[in-house]
């Protein structure tokens, strides 16, 4: 690890990018990339990623929203973005990044169509890390939404120390997503732990599929258990924001058309505006 660090480059800005927001989760299928689209500031999950990024988009309309993909093992944003081609490379050697519903967006799952990542070890992500980071024409934009992979492993680290974060008004911080089942909450207590470690603003819990309204009764189900409260209290977070389970959202992520484009007007989608007005 202290090899690592030696060859990475140290806490430099990106040129091009003025604040940079996190989005992470502990486990996995939490919901992050679906939430990240949606943020404006440095963490969120690949659904929540997805929405927050195109809600950014939406209540901040004149602002340049960017979405990297940080996770080399498991890239989502393309299907989510609805983003398949390969991004051209500029005068300056510099990637230029794919565009969908006005948000530039870079992944891994991009530049390699085969499952080669899997058998990756620390440098070789790291150096992909920085590629994903410094290697892109990211000219401008205001915000650039950082879709992380689930754990607290070598990816975090290499973005940890790559990003210009702590002390520096860039990083606005790190939005966690969880649900609500022990097995997720154990792991997210480590991440924020991790990210309090490494002096990475705590933005706020975001707990998706909270709850799941029965389409006969109307009847509301919180099929993960409520227990996401008591460690926002126990961790000292003030922000809690709360998704519901919705079909909408899963065909949303499929079909690459997040619901914040394809239902604005659905209670969901204010909750999304609401968390990237509050970020
Ligand atoms: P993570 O990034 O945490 O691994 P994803 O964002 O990829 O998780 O979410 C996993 C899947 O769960 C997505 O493909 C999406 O279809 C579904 N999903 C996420 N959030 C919701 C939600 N609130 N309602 C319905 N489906 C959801």
């Amino acid at each position: 690890a202290e090899l690592m660090r030696k060859k990475l480059p140290q806490k430099r800005p990106i040129n091009g990018v003025d604040h940079i927001i996190l989005v992470a989760s502990g486990k996995g299928g939490v919901g992050k990339s679906t939430t990240a689209g949606k943020l404006i500031k440095i963490y969120i999950n690949v659904y929540c990623i997805v929405n927050l990024a195109t809600a950014l988009k939406c209540v901040a309309p004149n602002k340049d929203v960017g979405l990297l993909d940080a996770d080399v093992f498991g890239p989502s944003i393309p299907l989510m973005m609805n983003l398949h081609e390969t991004p051209l490379i500029n005068n300056d050697n510099l990637m230029v990044p794919l565009i969908n519903y006005g948000v530039k967006c870079m992944s891994m799952g991009n530049l390699i169509t085969d499952q080669s990542a899997a058998i990756w070890r620390g440098l070789m992500v790291m150096g992909a890390i920085d590629k994903l980071i410094r290697g892109v024409s990211w000219n401008h934009t205001d915000y650039l939404i950082v879709d992380t992979p689930p754990g607290t492993g070598d990816t975090h680290l290499s973005l940890a120390q790559n990003l210009p974060i702590s002390g520096d008004e860039i990083i606005l911080g790190v939005l966690i997503v969880t649900t609500g089942q022990k097995a997720a909450l154990g792991v997210t207590r480590r991440g924020i732990t991790m990210f309090k470690k490494l002096k990475i603003p705590i933005l706020g819990i975001v707990q998706n599929m909270s709850t799941m309204k029965c389409s006969k009764c109307s009847h509301e189900n919180f099929i993960f258990g409520d227990s996401v409260q008591e460690l926002a209290i126990q961790e000292k977070i003030d922000t809690l924001f709360s998704i519901p389970l919705d079909p909408n959202i899963t065909n949303g992520c499929d079909s690459g058309q997040p619901i914040v484009i394809t239902h604005p007007e659905s209670s969901q989608v204010k909750i999304y505006k609401s968390l990237a007005e509050y970020l």
